[in-house]
């Protein structure tokens, strides 16, 4: 069986690195602290969309070692070691940002932050670089998640499922750290995708047969 996940904000968080840019650059004196939150009182300003692309392109780009990495996932990653699970990382990251002024390559950033976490020493994560796959498309992305046959695609973005081309064969989780409501766990009425806010949640539910 292999798992597949997406990388940035489904690994690689950014709401405390967007909130320090933004305040760095003096756009809020206290920045919402929630990525989301911040990109939509951005796009109410003049020239805001401008502003929140400049941003990101920052943050995946040339800051990206301040970007943390999500809690639990190099558990569920060690547990699916365990398991005997092969792990694959998608990730759809052009190698250039539209607007970026100092060409900063965002696969090889986030490849050294994966090299500073861990991801692929033997006393870490153990993974291999091969198993990262940067696309330059979303249709490029579910067309290799579709190759390389993985049981369940991880991401923090519904419309990666949506997608033509996301194989039937896998199965969703949304990993939706801010979603609301009692329930931790839910699946919806057509059990297509499984939403999760913690990792450690995925993992009872990914892993928990495996056991
Ligand atoms: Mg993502």
């Amino acid at each position: 069986m292999r798992i597949g996940i997406d990388f940035d904000n489904t690994i690689a968080g950014y709401d405390a690195l967007f909130a320090s840019l933004a305040e760095e650059r003096g756009l809020f004196q206290s920045a919402p602290t929630a990525k989301r939150e911040l990109r939509d009182a951005l796009r109410l300003r003049p020239e805001g969309e401008l502003t929140w692309r400049r941003l990101q392109a920052e943050a995946y780009g040339g800051r990206m070692a301040g970007a943390e990495l999500l809690d639990g996932v190099d558990r569920f990653i060690q547990s699916c070691r365990q398991a005997g699970v092969a792990v694959s990382i998608v990730s759809h990251k052009t190698q250039h940002a539209n607007f970026a002024s100092d060409g900063t390559d965002l696969r090889r950033a986030a490849t050294a932050w994966m090299e500073e976490h861990g991801f692929f020493d033997a006393m870490g994560l153990h993974m291999n670089p091969d198993d990262v796959h940067f696309e330059d498309t979303r249709a490029a992305k579910v067309a290799r998640i579709a190759a390389l046959n993985c049981a369940w695609f991880i991401d923090d973005l519904e419309e990666v499922f949506a997608e033509p081309g996301f194989p039937k064969t896998a199965r969703a989780v949304l990993y939706d750290p801010h979603a609301t409501g009692n329930a931790a766990v839910e699946a919806d009425a057509t059990d297509a995708l499984l939403r999760c806010r913690h990792w450690d949640e995925i993992g009872g539910h990914v892993l928990g047969g495996q056991h």
